[in-house]
């Protein structure tokens, strides 16, 4: 397949990333059509691309015209079924394995045979996603970055079975939605990006968790110190507590290194519901 036969999109579960990556596709043209099993989360994930199409006509000089023809490209739905015609998924639920690989089983019975699928998993194994279809050379990993509208980078992952033409398709396709693609030429835990920022979170709730400075404190030092645009703690708030702790499990599971540890404090807040921005309380409290 070639890039220019994707006209269709498909995009599973509409929060954080979900929304954002059915934004940059309609923005780049495509006929999107995203999947949430949870049609509270379809309707806030259109009021957030709704929210931040206004903020760009503020800012970036996009029309209200612009806006309505963006919008209507994207179609919501709470079936899997509707996906069936699409040339090109990307998946971004929930970060669990089961889950993921659950619903692979499922795309690959529902979508046809020559479409792309992708997973936007923070870290875990493409190659294992890609096992459990039929047509594991039509798929890799496809990484966006939070906020996605306002983040350059697409971490492009190759599975074991990934084939050229399909990595070539992922690139060619994160650039046609104004991104830079970045290859993570080997398919292990973390990729590149995770690798290195997620045991700085944790490290960051290991400080915290051992007494030795305050949230706001561990913040400041990393970012006065090391220039940073926002602290560690900051971050790990807009990921998700949840999934910052999902990511650490499968890099000290798949790495098998001690050094992976999840941090009590992460484990602790999750356990609470402390999930960050999403919940109303991360390491920050916002619900004030
Ligand atoms: P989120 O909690 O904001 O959204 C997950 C969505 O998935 C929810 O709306 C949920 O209803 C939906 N969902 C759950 N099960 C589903 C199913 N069976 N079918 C369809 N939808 C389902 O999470 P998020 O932050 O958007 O993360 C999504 C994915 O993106 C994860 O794999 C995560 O690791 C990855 N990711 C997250 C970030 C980040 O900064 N948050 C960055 C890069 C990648």
């Amino acid at each position: 397949m070639e890039v220019s036969a994707i006209k269709k999109i498909g995009v599973i579960g509409a929060g954080q990333m979900g929304n954002g990556i059915t934004q940059v596709a309609a923005a780049a043209g495509y006929n999107v059509v995203m999947f949430d099993i949870s049609s509270g989360a379809l309707d806030k994930g259109l009021g957030t691309i709704s929210g931040s199409c206004d903020r760009l006509i503020k800012k970036s000089g996009m029309t209200e015209e612009q806006k309505q023809s963006l919008l209507q490209k994207i179609k919501t739905t709470t079936s899997m079924q509707d996906l069936a015609d699409c040339d090109f998924v990307v998946e971004a639920a929930t970060e669990n394995i089961e889950l993921k690989l659950k619903i692979f089983r499922e795309l690959d019975e529902i979508v046809k045979k020559d479409a792309i699928l992708t997973s936007n998993t923070s870290s875990i194994s493409i190659t294992k996603i890609a096992s459990v279809t039929k047509r594991p050379e039509l798929v890799a990993g496809m990484h966006f970055m939070n906020p996605v509208p306002l983040m350059q980078l697409v971490e492009g992952i190759r599975g074991l079975q990934t084939s050229d033409n399909t990595f070539k398709v992922t690139r060619e396709l994160s650039e046609k939605m104004g991104k830079v693609f970045v290859e993570s030429v080997k398919d292990m835990p973390g990729f590149i990006v995770n690798r290195i920022l997620m045991p700085m979170i944790n490290e960051a709730a290991y400080t915290l968790h051992e007494g030795i400075a305050s949230v706001e404190s561990i913040d400041q030092a990393m970012k006065l110190g090391t220039n940073q645009p926002m602290g560690p703690l900051t971050l790990a708030d807009f990921i998700g507590l949840d999934t910052c702790l999902a990511i650490m499990n499968v890099l000290y599971e798949g790495l098998g290194d001690s050094k992976y540890r999840p941090c009590p404090l992460l484990v602790k807040y999750v356990e609470a519901g402390w999930l960050g921005r999403k919940t109303g309380r991360g390491f920050y409290n916002y619900a004030k």
